[in-house]
């Protein structure tokens, strides 16, 4: 008899840091523990559909598919879905002011050398099944009539460097790419589901964008890092699928979004405790997502010390003793006023 998982089974190997990707693929979901699951991201050992999109998603990991003929795959039912996904993803990237103008890009990976993507010089705001393209993993493009993404290199340098990442996707959402033009790695430890889902957010080195070294520098932090700030440039984040990658995009700018609000208010950001903290990161270990800090000493765990909020500066208090040449100047204006008026009513 299958064995049936409900929402609590969820939530209790949540509690204890089980691992949720080792869920059995054969299991049936209950409604609840589907909706769990997918506001989770998760995909049990990733070959039975429970995702947020469980008929859009490869059925087979990536890696391991051989295919053969490239032109009839492109055109098949599961990469027409794919194609959609995109176009969909494309869409909610530009309603939210995330891409401007033709930039951002999004990939997944359908094959062992084969990625889906989207077309250079177009809007992602109004993305078209028929625009997408097939590249191999060196960059060639393998079918589709419009050319790929000049910044797809960079994707397949990170898929290539992290077999997790079955999708990217590449935007300049305004306030996380602030943090990637100061070169300021947004602090931590302060809203719990950026640090379970996204985590520390790294800025990568500066190169020209499409080039490959703009890749390698960034598939040098996707082993520990799901998000990361590309300076003077914008975000890029990988994820089990393209919805799960899109949400790091919307999760990583909605807290830096927050935290130059934050640091408006005048007075110190103040941090989730250590403890607590380690709670999260559980968690998120229990959700199979990497994270550098998973073997730090608790009191490593919240280390903003290259945190620099902007200087507030503040009028410093005068003596009462002093008094300036504004008030000096003002004082006599006013003797004066004063001298004739008297004047005139003595006349
Ligand atoms: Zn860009």
């Amino acid at each position: 008899m299958r064995k049936v998982i409900t929402s609590r089974d969820i939530e209790a190997l949540q509690t204890t840091g089980g691992d949720l990707a080792s869920l059995p693929v054969d299991a049936l979901y209950t409604p609840s523990a589907k909706d769990a699951l997918n506001a989770l991201g998760i995909t049990p050992a990733g070959k039975t559909s429970v995702g947020a999109s469980p008929s859009s998603e490869p059925a087979q990991p990536p890696a391991e598919r051989q295919v053969t003929n490239i032109e009839s795959f492109f055109n098949s039912p599961e990469i027409n879905l794919l194609k959609e996904k995109i176009c969909d993803i494309g869409r909610r990237l530009w309603e939210r002011d995330y891409v401007d103008g033709n930039g951002g890009n999004i990939s997944i990976r359908v094959a062992r050398d084969l990625v889906l993507c989207t077309p250079t010089m177009v809007s992602k705001g109004f993305l078209k099944p028929s625009d997408m393209c097939f590249v191999d993993l060196e960059g060639n493009q393998k079918a589709g009539t419009r050319k790929r993404t000049s910044e797809i290199l960079m994707h397949l340098e990170m898929m290539k460097a992290q077999p997790k990442a079955i999708s990217c996707v590449h935007a300049h959402p305004p306030h996380a790419t602030a943090f990637a033009v100061a070169r300021i790695q947004p602090p931590t430890c302060m809203i719990p589901e950026m640090e379970i889902l996204v985590g520390e957010a790294p800025v990568a080195n500066y190169s020209t964008p499409g080039s490959k070294e703009m890749g390698q520098s960034v598939a040098a932090l996707v082993q520990d890092h799901n998000t990361i700030l590309m300076a003077n440039h914008g975000v890029v984040t990988w994820g089990t699928g393209v919805e799960d990658a899109y949400w790091k995009m919307e999760i990583v700018d909605a807290y830096c979004r927050t935290i130059v609000f934050a640091t408006q208010l005048g007075t110190e950001l103040k941090t989730i405790s250590k403890d607590k903290v380690r709670d999260l990161l559980n968690i998120k270990k229990g959700m199979g997502i990497p994270d550098r800090r998973y073997n730090l000493k608790e009191c490593e765990l919240c280390d903003n010390s290259e945190w620099h909020p902007g200087v507030v500066c503040g009028i410093p208090p005068q003596k009462n003793d002093e008094t300036s040449p504004t008030d000096i100047q003002a004082e006599e204006l006013v003797k004066t006023i004063t001298q004739m008026v008297m004047n005139k009513l003595k006349g």
